[in-house]
Protein backbone atom coordinates (compact mmCIF):
# COMPACT_ATOMS: atom_id res chain seq x y z
CA UNK A 1 0.00 0.00 0.00
CA UNK A 2 1.53 3.35 -1.07
CA UNK A 3 -0.17 5.47 1.48
CA UNK A 4 -0.44 4.11 4.48
CA UNK A 5 -3.29 5.53 6.72
CA UNK A 6 -2.54 6.51 10.69
CA UNK A 7 -3.85 3.28 11.93
CA UNK A 8 -1.58 1.07 9.14
CA UNK A 9 1.26 3.48 10.67
CA UNK A 10 0.68 2.68 14.08
CA UNK A 11 0.36 -1.03 13.92
CA UNK A 12 4.14 -0.84 11.89
CA UNK A 13 5.68 0.19 15.10
CA UNK A 14 3.97 -2.63 17.68
CA UNK A 15 5.75 -5.51 18.76
CA UNK A 16 9.46 -4.02 17.78
CA UNK A 17 12.26 -5.14 20.18
CA UNK A 18 14.89 -2.34 20.07
CA UNK A 19 17.32 -1.38 22.98
CA UNK A 20 15.89 1.93 23.80
CA UNK A 21 17.13 3.81 27.20
CA UNK A 22 15.45 6.79 28.97
CA UNK A 23 16.18 7.50 32.50
CA UNK A 24 18.83 5.05 33.25
CA UNK A 25 16.67 2.11 32.36
CA UNK A 26 15.46 -0.31 28.94
CA UNK A 27 12.22 0.82 27.55
CA UNK A 28 9.96 -1.81 26.65
CA UNK A 29 6.62 -0.28 25.34
CA UNK A 30 7.89 2.62 23.80
CA UNK A 31 4.13 2.67 21.79
CA UNK A 32 2.64 3.93 25.16
CA UNK A 33 5.76 5.98 27.22
CA UNK A 34 4.26 9.57 27.79
CA UNK A 35 7.38 10.85 26.70
CA UNK A 36 7.90 9.29 23.65
CA UNK A 37 3.85 8.83 22.56
CA UNK A 38 3.34 12.60 21.58
CA UNK A 39 6.64 12.12 19.28
CA UNK A 40 4.38 9.12 17.52
CA UNK A 41 1.49 10.92 16.98
CA UNK A 42 3.35 13.66 15.63
CA UNK A 43 4.71 11.60 12.70
CA UNK A 44 1.54 9.74 12.46
CA UNK A 45 -0.19 13.18 11.68
CA UNK A 46 2.08 12.44 8.01
CA UNK A 47 0.07 9.61 7.21
CA UNK A 48 -3.37 10.77 8.22
CA UNK A 49 -2.91 13.92 6.27
CA UNK A 50 -1.84 12.08 3.21
CA UNK A 51 -5.06 10.46 3.42
CA UNK A 52 -7.48 13.66 3.35
CA UNK A 53 -8.78 14.60 0.02
CA UNK A 54 -8.40 18.42 1.19
CA UNK A 55 -4.12 17.58 1.97
CA UNK A 56 -3.87 15.73 -1.24
CA UNK A 57 -1.85 18.38 -3.33
CA UNK A 58 0.70 18.84 -0.84
CA UNK A 59 0.53 15.28 0.93
CA UNK A 60 1.00 13.06 -2.04
CA UNK A 61 2.77 12.91 -5.25
CA UNK A 62 3.15 10.40 -7.77
CA UNK A 63 5.96 8.34 -7.97
CA UNK A 64 8.38 8.58 -11.09
CA UNK A 65 9.42 5.02 -10.81
CA UNK A 66 6.39 3.37 -10.25
CA UNK A 67 3.74 5.95 -11.15
CA UNK A 68 1.44 4.55 -8.25
CA UNK A 69 0.23 7.88 -6.12
CA UNK A 70 2.40 7.55 -3.05
CA UNK A 71 3.03 9.71 0.44
CA UNK A 72 4.95 12.49 -0.63
CA UNK A 73 7.62 11.59 2.14
CA UNK A 74 8.59 9.14 0.21
CA UNK A 75 8.78 10.88 -2.91
CA UNK A 76 11.64 11.84 -5.24
CA UNK A 77 10.88 15.51 -6.19
CA UNK A 78 10.20 15.84 -10.13
CA UNK A 79 10.04 19.95 -10.39
CA UNK A 80 10.34 22.78 -8.71
CA UNK A 81 6.40 22.63 -8.50
CA UNK A 82 7.48 19.22 -6.02
CA UNK A 83 9.87 21.18 -4.08
CA UNK A 84 7.58 24.41 -3.49
CA UNK A 85 4.63 21.40 -2.35
CA UNK A 86 7.17 19.95 -0.22
CA UNK A 87 7.27 23.47 1.77
CA UNK A 88 3.81 23.79 1.78
CA UNK A 89 2.88 20.17 3.46
CA UNK A 90 5.73 20.87 6.10
CA UNK A 91 3.79 24.05 6.56
CA UNK A 92 0.46 22.75 7.34
CA UNK A 93 2.28 19.83 9.35
CA UNK A 94 3.57 22.34 11.61
CA UNK A 95 0.36 24.16 11.63
CA UNK A 96 -1.37 20.94 12.54
CA UNK A 97 1.20 19.91 15.58
CA UNK A 98 2.97 22.78 16.65
CA UNK A 99 6.16 20.14 16.93
CA UNK A 100 8.66 18.74 14.76
CA UNK A 101 6.61 15.59 13.13
CA UNK A 102 10.27 14.35 12.48
CA UNK A 103 9.60 12.74 9.24
CA UNK A 104 11.53 15.44 6.85
CA UNK A 105 15.14 14.43 7.28
CA UNK A 106 14.56 10.67 6.11
CA UNK A 107 13.06 12.64 2.74
CA UNK A 108 15.90 14.95 2.59
CA UNK A 109 17.99 12.13 2.77
CA UNK A 110 16.57 10.45 0.05
CA UNK A 111 16.57 13.36 -1.97
CA UNK A 112 20.18 14.09 -1.70
CA UNK A 113 21.35 10.20 -1.84
CA UNK A 114 19.27 9.61 -5.15
CA UNK A 115 21.19 12.39 -7.13
CA UNK A 116 24.65 12.00 -5.53
CA UNK A 117 24.69 8.42 -5.94
CA UNK A 118 23.79 8.85 -9.92
CA UNK A 119 26.89 11.59 -9.85
CA UNK A 120 28.85 8.83 -7.88
CA UNK A 121 28.62 5.72 -10.29
CA UNK A 122 29.67 8.48 -13.36
CA UNK A 123 32.65 9.09 -11.94
CA UNK A 124 33.77 6.40 -10.36
CA UNK A 125 31.75 3.19 -12.46
CA UNK A 126 30.71 2.17 -9.01
CA UNK A 127 26.43 0.62 -9.15
CA UNK A 128 25.33 2.74 -6.25
CA UNK A 129 22.30 4.16 -7.50
CA UNK A 130 20.71 1.19 -9.11
CA UNK A 131 20.82 -0.18 -5.35
CA UNK A 132 19.77 2.90 -4.05
CA UNK A 133 16.21 3.22 -7.21
CA UNK A 134 15.28 -0.32 -5.42
CA UNK A 135 15.59 0.91 -2.37
CA UNK A 136 13.65 3.81 -3.07
CA UNK A 137 10.77 1.84 -4.32
CA UNK A 138 10.80 0.14 -1.44
CA UNK A 139 10.17 2.54 0.82
CA UNK A 140 7.53 4.12 -1.28
CA UNK A 141 5.15 1.05 -1.77
CA UNK A 142 5.61 0.51 2.32
CA UNK A 143 5.20 4.26 2.88
CA UNK A 144 8.17 3.98 5.31
CA UNK A 145 9.34 6.61 7.47
CA UNK A 146 12.79 7.01 7.26
CA UNK A 147 15.37 8.62 9.70
CA UNK A 148 18.03 10.81 8.09
CA UNK A 149 20.95 10.54 10.00
CA UNK A 150 23.88 12.48 9.64
CA UNK A 151 25.44 14.36 12.35
CA UNK A 152 28.35 12.40 14.07
CA UNK A 153 29.29 13.33 17.83
CA UNK A 154 32.76 14.63 16.08
CA UNK A 155 34.70 14.79 19.35
CA UNK A 156 37.80 17.26 18.97
CA UNK A 157 36.46 19.51 16.86
CA UNK A 158 39.88 20.93 15.61
CA UNK A 159 40.84 17.06 14.17
CA UNK A 160 39.01 15.52 11.07
CA UNK A 161 37.76 12.01 12.00
CA UNK A 162 41.08 9.94 10.60
CA UNK A 163 42.75 11.95 13.28
CA UNK A 164 40.67 11.91 16.63
CA UNK A 165 42.33 9.96 19.74
CA UNK A 166 38.83 7.74 19.73
CA UNK A 167 38.13 6.53 15.71
CA UNK A 168 34.78 6.29 16.41
CA UNK A 169 33.69 9.74 16.74
CA UNK A 170 32.31 9.60 13.21
CA UNK A 171 30.57 6.39 12.02
CA UNK A 172 32.85 4.59 9.93
CA UNK A 173 33.69 1.16 8.61
CA UNK A 174 35.44 -1.62 10.84
CA UNK A 175 35.03 -4.61 8.68
CA UNK A 176 34.75 -5.61 4.84
CA UNK A 177 33.35 -8.92 3.83
CA UNK A 178 31.98 -10.54 0.73
CA UNK A 179 28.19 -10.07 2.32
CA UNK A 180 28.17 -6.45 3.44
CA UNK A 181 30.55 -3.76 5.71
CA UNK A 182 30.58 -3.64 10.04
CA UNK A 183 30.16 -0.24 10.95
CA UNK A 184 30.74 1.47 14.36
CA UNK A 185 30.37 4.89 15.58
CA UNK A 186 27.22 7.22 16.82
CA UNK A 187 24.70 9.78 15.23
CA UNK A 188 23.73 12.21 17.77
CA UNK A 189 20.09 14.91 17.51
CA UNK A 190 18.28 11.68 15.73
CA UNK A 191 15.43 13.40 15.10
CA UNK A 192 12.69 11.03 15.04
CA UNK A 193 15.03 7.45 14.62
CA UNK A 194 12.66 4.71 17.28
CA UNK A 195 9.56 5.99 15.22
CA UNK A 196 11.09 5.31 11.96
CA UNK A 197 11.21 2.20 10.25
CA UNK A 198 14.55 2.49 8.50
CA UNK A 199 18.30 4.44 9.31
CA UNK A 200 19.66 5.99 5.98
CA UNK A 201 22.96 7.20 7.17
CA UNK A 202 25.17 9.67 5.62
CA UNK A 203 28.45 10.90 5.99
CA UNK A 204 29.13 14.53 8.06
CA UNK A 205 31.70 16.18 6.27
CA UNK A 206 33.29 16.34 2.87
CA UNK A 207 36.03 13.56 3.74
CA UNK A 208 40.22 13.62 2.66
CA UNK A 209 41.72 10.25 1.84
CA UNK A 210 43.26 9.57 4.89
CA UNK A 211 39.00 9.36 6.11
CA UNK A 212 38.13 7.16 3.05
CA UNK A 213 36.56 4.80 5.98
CA UNK A 214 34.20 7.00 7.15
CA UNK A 215 33.00 8.09 3.09
CA UNK A 216 29.79 5.70 3.82
CA UNK A 217 26.39 5.93 3.25
CA UNK A 218 23.78 3.01 4.04
CA UNK A 219 20.66 1.63 5.27
CA UNK A 220 19.55 -0.43 8.11
CA UNK A 221 16.07 -1.45 9.69
CA UNK A 222 15.34 0.07 12.97
CA UNK A 223 15.46 -3.36 14.74
CA UNK A 224 18.80 -3.60 13.26
CA UNK A 225 21.03 -5.70 15.78
CA UNK A 226 23.77 -3.87 17.23
CA UNK A 227 21.72 -0.09 17.65
CA UNK A 228 21.23 1.27 20.93
CA UNK A 229 18.80 4.08 21.22
CA UNK A 230 19.49 6.44 24.26
CA UNK A 231 16.78 9.29 24.90
CA UNK A 232 17.43 12.29 24.17
CA UNK A 233 16.11 14.80 27.06
CA UNK A 234 13.64 17.79 26.44
CA UNK A 235 12.85 21.31 28.76
CA UNK A 236 10.22 20.49 31.05
CA UNK A 237 9.80 17.05 29.65
CA UNK A 238 8.61 15.50 33.10
CA UNK A 239 5.00 17.04 32.83
CA UNK A 240 4.17 14.50 30.54
CA UNK A 241 4.74 12.01 33.36
CA UNK A 242 1.64 13.34 35.10
CA UNK A 243 -1.38 12.37 32.26
CA UNK A 244 -3.98 13.26 34.11
CA UNK A 245 -6.41 16.05 33.10
CA UNK A 246 -4.70 18.48 34.94
CA UNK A 247 -1.16 17.13 34.46
CA UNK A 248 -2.47 17.56 30.54
CA UNK A 249 -3.19 21.34 31.04
CA UNK A 250 0.19 21.93 32.22
CA UNK A 251 1.69 19.74 29.28
CA UNK A 252 0.62 22.94 27.09
CA UNK A 253 0.69 20.81 23.90
CA UNK A 254 -0.04 17.34 25.32
CA UNK A 255 -0.48 15.51 22.15
CA UNK A 256 2.21 16.47 19.89
CA UNK A 257 6.19 16.39 20.35
CA UNK A 258 9.16 15.75 18.47
CA UNK A 259 12.17 13.05 19.64
CA UNK A 260 15.94 13.44 19.57
CA UNK A 261 17.76 10.43 20.27
CA UNK A 262 22.05 9.52 20.46
CA UNK A 263 21.92 6.58 18.45
CA UNK A 264 24.78 4.06 18.80
CA UNK A 265 25.71 2.40 16.23
CA UNK A 266 28.17 -1.12 18.02
CA UNK A 267 29.31 -3.12 15.39
CA UNK A 268 26.59 -3.27 12.92
CA UNK A 269 26.04 -5.52 9.58
CA UNK A 270 25.06 -3.39 6.74
CA UNK A 271 24.46 -5.98 3.25
CA UNK A 272 25.89 -4.86 0.47
CA UNK A 273 22.72 -3.94 -1.37
CA UNK A 274 21.92 -1.26 1.23
CA UNK A 275 25.37 0.17 0.85
CA UNK A 276 25.25 3.32 -0.89
CA UNK A 277 28.95 5.17 -0.37
CA UNK A 278 31.95 3.01 0.39
CA UNK A 279 34.82 4.66 0.45
CA UNK A 280 33.79 7.32 -2.30
CA UNK A 281 35.70 10.32 0.01
CA UNK A 282 35.70 12.69 -2.74
CA UNK A 283 32.20 12.86 -3.23
CA UNK A 284 30.97 13.14 0.81
CA UNK A 285 31.49 17.00 0.70
CA UNK A 286 28.57 16.72 -2.01
CA UNK A 287 26.36 14.33 -0.29
CA UNK A 288 26.64 16.64 2.69
CA UNK A 289 25.82 19.96 0.68
CA UNK A 290 22.92 18.61 -1.11
CA UNK A 291 21.63 17.06 1.92
CA UNK A 292 21.99 20.21 4.13
CA UNK A 293 20.29 22.33 1.68
CA UNK A 294 16.96 20.38 1.70
CA UNK A 295 17.00 20.30 5.20
CA UNK A 296 17.54 24.30 4.99
CA UNK A 297 14.82 24.17 2.87
CA UNK A 298 12.58 22.31 5.17
CA UNK A 299 12.76 24.71 8.05
CA UNK A 300 11.25 27.50 5.39
CA UNK A 301 8.16 25.23 5.95
CA UNK A 302 7.87 23.10 9.18
CA UNK A 303 8.44 26.16 11.46
CA UNK A 304 6.53 28.10 9.20
CA UNK A 305 3.77 26.34 10.54
CA UNK A 306 4.87 26.38 14.02
CA UNK A 307 5.26 30.17 13.65
CA UNK A 308 0.87 30.30 12.48
CA UNK A 309 0.17 28.98 15.49
CA UNK A 310 2.07 31.13 17.75
CA UNK A 311 1.20 34.26 16.14
CA UNK A 312 -2.32 32.61 16.43
CA UNK A 313 -1.61 32.10 20.12
CA UNK A 314 -0.43 36.07 21.00
CA UNK A 315 -3.92 37.31 19.10
CA UNK A 316 -6.20 35.02 21.00
CA UNK A 317 -4.22 35.69 24.69
CA UNK A 318 -4.48 39.58 23.82
CA UNK A 319 -8.76 38.66 23.46
CA UNK A 320 -8.31 36.75 26.83
CA UNK A 321 -6.41 39.74 28.57
CA UNK A 322 -8.37 42.31 26.61
CA UNK A 323 -5.40 44.07 25.07
CA UNK A 324 -6.84 43.27 21.46
CA UNK A 325 -7.04 46.95 20.83
CA UNK A 326 -3.64 48.65 22.29
CA UNK A 327 -1.77 49.71 19.46
CA UNK A 328 1.36 48.40 20.33
CA UNK A 329 -0.01 44.68 20.63
CA UNK A 330 -0.84 44.77 16.94
CA UNK A 331 2.00 46.18 15.91
CA UNK A 332 3.79 43.27 17.43
CA UNK A 333 1.32 40.95 15.85
CA UNK A 334 1.93 42.63 12.90
CA UNK A 335 5.88 42.25 13.30
CA UNK A 336 5.30 38.14 14.12
CA UNK A 337 3.38 37.97 10.73
CA UNK A 338 6.13 39.84 8.63
CA UNK A 339 9.17 37.71 10.45
CA UNK A 340 7.28 34.50 10.02
CA UNK A 341 6.22 34.86 6.06
CA UNK A 342 9.62 35.88 5.52
CA UNK A 343 10.77 32.82 6.60
CA UNK A 344 8.38 31.52 4.25
CA UNK A 345 9.38 33.55 1.62
CA UNK A 346 12.50 31.73 1.65
CA UNK A 347 11.52 28.47 1.46
CA UNK A 348 9.27 28.84 -1.64
CA UNK A 349 12.27 31.19 -3.37
CA UNK A 350 14.96 28.30 -2.90
CA UNK A 351 12.60 25.88 -4.25
CA UNK A 352 11.36 27.76 -7.33
CA UNK A 353 14.77 28.45 -8.10
CA UNK A 354 15.72 24.80 -7.82
CA UNK A 355 17.30 22.98 -10.79
CA UNK A 356 17.62 19.32 -12.51
CA UNK A 357 20.31 17.55 -11.37
CA UNK A 358 21.92 15.11 -13.55
CA UNK A 359 20.19 12.01 -12.09
CA UNK A 360 16.91 13.95 -12.72
CA UNK A 361 15.46 15.22 -9.31
CA UNK A 362 15.03 18.06 -8.17
CA UNK A 363 17.67 20.14 -5.99
CA UNK A 364 17.21 23.43 -4.44
CA UNK A 365 18.68 26.80 -4.82
CA UNK A 366 21.23 26.36 -2.09
CA UNK A 367 22.90 29.92 -1.84
CA UNK A 368 18.51 30.52 -1.38
CA UNK A 369 18.48 27.48 1.01
CA UNK A 370 21.02 28.76 3.05
CA UNK A 371 19.76 32.17 3.32
CA UNK A 372 16.49 30.44 4.43
CA UNK A 373 17.96 28.53 7.18
CA UNK A 374 20.07 31.58 8.46
CA UNK A 375 16.94 33.40 8.85
CA UNK A 376 15.37 30.36 10.91
CA UNK A 377 18.11 30.74 13.21
CA UNK A 378 17.06 34.49 14.33
CA UNK A 379 13.31 34.69 13.02
CA UNK A 380 11.77 32.34 15.58
CA UNK A 381 13.69 33.84 18.72
CA UNK A 382 12.18 37.14 17.73
CA UNK A 383 8.83 35.74 17.27
CA UNK A 384 9.07 34.00 20.41
CA UNK A 385 10.25 37.52 22.54
CA UNK A 386 7.38 38.83 20.93
CA UNK A 387 4.54 36.04 22.25
CA UNK A 388 6.28 36.18 25.47
CA UNK A 389 6.22 39.92 25.70
CA UNK A 390 2.05 40.08 24.40
CA UNK A 391 1.28 36.85 26.84
CA UNK A 392 2.79 38.71 30.01
CA UNK A 393 4.97 37.38 33.05
CA UNK A 394 1.81 35.29 34.01
CA UNK A 395 2.77 32.42 31.71
CA UNK A 396 5.49 31.40 33.94
CA UNK A 397 4.07 31.75 37.64
CA UNK A 398 1.09 30.26 37.30
CA UNK A 399 0.44 27.84 39.63
CA UNK A 400 -0.62 23.97 38.73
CA UNK A 401 -3.85 22.85 37.54
CA UNK A 402 -4.00 20.36 40.03
CA UNK A 403 -4.58 23.77 42.55
CA UNK A 404 -7.09 25.20 40.01
CA UNK A 405 -8.97 21.57 40.73
CA UNK A 406 -8.58 21.90 44.36
CA UNK A 407 -11.54 23.12 46.13
CA UNK A 408 -10.05 24.94 48.45
CA UNK A 409 -7.48 27.38 46.50
CA UNK A 410 -9.36 26.56 43.25
CA UNK A 411 -11.78 29.20 43.27
CA UNK A 412 -9.00 31.96 44.39
CA UNK A 413 -7.22 31.28 40.85
CA UNK A 414 -10.66 31.40 39.13
CA UNK A 415 -11.06 34.57 40.45
CA UNK A 416 -8.18 36.09 40.74
CA UNK A 417 -6.42 34.83 37.34
CA UNK A 418 -9.51 36.05 35.14
CA UNK A 419 -8.84 38.24 32.44
CA UNK A 420 -11.82 39.56 30.39
CA UNK A 421 -15.01 37.98 31.74
CA UNK A 422 -16.89 36.38 29.23
CA UNK A 423 -13.62 33.63 29.10
CA UNK A 424 -13.16 31.03 31.57
CA UNK A 425 -10.12 31.20 33.58
CA UNK A 426 -9.37 27.64 32.50
CA UNK A 427 -8.94 28.30 28.84
CA UNK A 428 -6.67 31.32 29.61
CA UNK A 429 -4.51 29.11 31.97
CA UNK A 430 -4.91 26.59 28.91
CA UNK A 431 -3.18 28.90 26.81
CA UNK A 432 -0.63 30.25 28.78
CA UNK A 433 0.76 27.00 29.47
CA UNK A 434 0.46 26.08 25.89
CA UNK A 435 2.96 29.39 25.32
CA UNK A 436 4.90 28.65 28.08
CA UNK A 437 5.24 25.08 26.30
CA UNK A 438 6.39 26.89 22.79
CA UNK A 439 8.77 29.41 24.45
CA UNK A 440 10.07 27.65 27.14
CA UNK A 441 8.99 24.07 27.37
CA UNK A 442 9.19 20.68 24.78
CA UNK A 443 8.18 22.68 22.39
CA UNK A 444 10.57 25.55 22.64
CA UNK A 445 13.15 22.19 21.67
CA UNK A 446 11.59 22.26 18.35
CA UNK A 447 10.52 25.68 18.03
CA UNK A 448 14.31 27.44 19.16
CA UNK A 449 16.96 25.43 19.19
CA UNK A 450 16.87 23.05 16.87
CA UNK A 451 15.83 26.00 14.79
CA UNK A 452 19.18 27.46 15.74
CA UNK A 453 21.21 23.93 14.76
CA UNK A 454 18.99 21.82 13.26
CA UNK A 455 19.80 21.11 9.58
CA UNK A 456 23.59 22.55 10.59
CA UNK A 457 24.64 25.33 13.10
CA UNK A 458 24.55 29.49 11.80
CA UNK A 459 27.87 29.58 10.66
CA UNK A 460 27.50 26.73 8.49
CA UNK A 461 25.01 28.49 6.60
CA UNK A 462 27.82 31.25 6.53
CA UNK A 463 30.46 29.50 5.36
CA UNK A 464 27.94 28.09 2.30
CA UNK A 465 26.52 31.75 1.74
CA UNK A 466 30.65 32.93 1.30
CA UNK A 467 31.39 30.36 -1.21
CA UNK A 468 28.19 29.94 -3.48
CA UNK A 469 28.12 33.75 -4.05
CA UNK A 470 29.97 35.21 -6.91
CA UNK A 471 31.61 37.71 -5.80
CA UNK A 472 34.67 38.35 -8.58
CA UNK A 473 31.18 39.70 -11.06
CA UNK A 474 30.13 42.04 -8.19
CA UNK A 475 33.59 43.46 -8.45
CA UNK A 476 32.99 43.80 -11.98
CA UNK A 477 29.94 45.49 -11.30
CA UNK A 478 30.99 48.24 -9.43
CA UNK A 479 34.21 49.09 -11.16
CA UNK A 480 32.08 49.18 -15.13
CA UNK A 481 29.51 51.80 -13.15
CA UNK A 482 32.10 53.48 -11.43
CA UNK A 483 34.33 53.44 -14.80
CA UNK A 484 37.28 51.73 -13.08
CA UNK A 485 39.74 50.38 -15.34
CA UNK A 486 42.17 48.20 -13.45
FE1 LIG B 1 10.80 18.19 9.78
FE2 LIG B 1 11.19 20.59 10.76
FE3 LIG B 1 11.41 18.47 12.35
FE4 LIG B 1 13.29 18.94 10.50
S1 LIG B 1 12.78 20.25 12.25
S2 LIG B 1 12.29 16.99 10.91
S3 LIG B 1 12.06 19.83 8.86
S4 LIG B 1 9.58 19.17 11.34
FE1 LIG C 1 15.31 19.24 12.51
Amino acid sequence: MAIKTKNEYLKSLEGRNLKIYMFGERVDDPMNHPIIRPSINSVAMTYELANKPDFEDVMTATSHLTGERINRYTHIHQSTEDLINKVKMLRALGQTTCSCFQRCVGMDAMNAIYSSTYEIDTAEGTDYHKRFVEYVKHAQKEDLTIDGAMTDPKGDRRLRPGDQPDPDMFVHVVKETKEGIVVRGAKAHQTGCINSHEILVMPTLAMRQEDKDYAVSFAVPVEAEGLVYIYGRQSMDMRKMDESDSGKIDQGNACFGGQEILLVFDDVFVPWEKVFMCGEYQHSGMLVERFAGYHRQSYGGCKVGVGDVLIGAAALIADYNGTQKASHIKDKIIEMIHLNETLYACGIACSSQGEKTASGNYLVNLLLANVCKQNVTRFPYEISRLLQDIAGGIMVTLPSAKDLKNPEVGPYIEKYLKGVSSVPTENRIRLLRFIENMCLGCGATCYLTESMHGAGSPQAQRIMMSRMLDMGARKEMVKRLAGIKE
